[in-house]
């Protein structure tokens, strides 16, 4: 015989996560008893409004470099990519419910000391006289698998 399953219902809403303070009007986070260790999520798609979603349906990513948090999830009626910045209070309820969570990092090139003077639109229209140059493409082509 299994122990009473603990459901964790958490909802994210426009403002983020609803009611994460105990005095607000609506209860954060509620028990029942449906599925172990599953939480259901309920989120709101700009197109269908509130969907429900499981942990698995759920992804949160946060990054190491500006602590900035977002959520996502595909939308179960309209199938769109929904994408939504999450403050740390949601991250961590949504994490103990249960869903990943990825860390990530800024690009290098992001910080890298940049020398020399702008791409201008001319030179990117010489790069594009340089594409269509068959010749010069095998050259460099050859050149790269020459190393
Ligand atoms: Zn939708």
């Amino acid at each position: 015989m299994s122990e009473p399953a603990q459901v964790i219902t958490v909802e994210i809403g426009r403002g983020g996560l609803k009611g994460a303070d105990p005095k607000a009007e609506q209860s954060p986070v509620t028990t029942g008893s449906v599925k172990r260790d599953m939480a259901t999520i309920r989120a709101s798609c700009p197109d269908c409004g509130d969907v429900e979603l499981t942990t698995d349906d759920v992804k949160v990513r946060v990054c190491l470099d500006d602590d900035r948090g977002e959520y996502r999830f595909t939308c179960p009626i309209c199938t769109m990519v929904v994408v939504k910045p999450a403050e740390h209070r949601t991250i961590d309820l949504l994490v103990a419910s249960g869903v990943h969570m990825d860390t990530w990092t800024l690009p290098a090139e992001l910080f890298e000391t940049r020398t020399g003077r702008r791409i201008s639109h001319d030179d990117i229209l010489d790069f594009h006289r340089l594409l269509a140059d068959e010749d010069a493409i095998a050259e460099a082509l050859a050149s790269i698998s020459e190393r």
